[in-house]
């Protein structure tokens, strides 16, 4: 069926930027394939184009950036970087599709020029806050080291931790983080921001029975029901998210992308809804 879709006031302007990058991963490769899966997904006949809280939210509805063309090693930092500030500095609210979660440390460099007093609600079931991992301060499990050292955030809140060790939980005291662990979990969890808020899902956040293509499968995590309960139990204006650690090459059927184009419906409907 075609739906016809009048072009939407849609404010805020969201867009999509592709990631296709995996270099940073420690264990297994695939991330970079994402992408193009996502968007696929997301716009796949199989559902409609709506979110849950009755917005719609179609492809047609994004700026589609497209996929960087990254160069290797640091380069892709400010690869990355200069294409969210670019796209910050045109009045869109940019959500990006990895990619291994390296990449969220310069995209955050990019939104905290624009949002001194931005608050990150970070999705995973792992900490990433390692000050350096088999010898690269880089790795997708450090990038929340990086941003905190460097003030990037005023907040830090995290859901859906379920690997913590003591190293990890030192890191966390150190930089502040409220880190709400899996074992504490409660189905009437509220999180209260106060700032404009970004949002970064790394979907191994999820049970792997739920999204088993991920590099790291953790056995114990969300459900898809409870994480997008969490995204629509976000009051304050959510103005950037990314989706990451999608892994192709572990996917079963192509279930984890269709967890990932939900995911992006509702994180973008959820943008809407809460534009200030
Ligand atoms: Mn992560
Ligand atoms: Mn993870």
């Amino acid at each position: 069926m075609v739906e016809t879709h009048p072009p939407s006031i849609a404010s805020p302007r969201l867009a999509l930027l592709g990631i296709p990058w995996d270099e940073s991963s420690s264990f297994l490769r695939g991330a970079a394939e994402a992408p193009p899966l996502i968007r696929a997904a997301f716009a796949s006949d199989s559902s409609n184009s709506w979110g849950e809280n009755g917005l719609r939210i179609a492809p047609q509805d994004f700026h589609d950036a497209g996929d960087l063309s990254l160069r290797s090693g640091d380069n892709m930092r400010s690869d990355v970087e200069r294409a969210i500030a670019d796209l910050l500095a045109r009045g869109f609210s940019p959500i990006s599709l990895g990619g291994d979660h390296s990449v969220t440390y310069p995209i955050l460099r990019a939104f905290a020029r624009r949002y001194p007093r931005l608050s990150i609600l970070h999705f995973d079931a792992h900490p990433d806050l390692y000050e350096e991992f088999r010898g690269d301060r880089f790795s997708h499990a450090c990038p929340f080291a990086r941003i905190m050292e460097e003030r990037l955030a005023q907040r830090l809140v995290q859901v859906g931790i379920r690997t913590v060790n003591q190293d990890q939980r030192e890191q966390a005291a150190r930089f502040g983080v409220e880190m709400i662990e899996m074992r504490h979990w409660r189905e009437d969890l509220r999180l209260d921001f106060d700032g404009p808020v970004y949002l970064t899902f790394d979907i191994d956040a999820l049970d792997p029975a739920h999204a088993p293509g991920v590099s790291h499968r953790e056995p114990g995590g969300l459900s898809t029901r409870q994480a997008i309960d969490l995204i629509h139990g976000v009051g304050a204006p959510i103005v950037g998210a990314d989706i990451v650690e999608f892994n192709p090459v572990q996917d079963v059927s192509g279930l984890t992308a269709m967890v990932c184009g939900r995911l992006l419906k509702e994180i973008a409907a959820q943008m809407k809804a809460t534009a200030a």
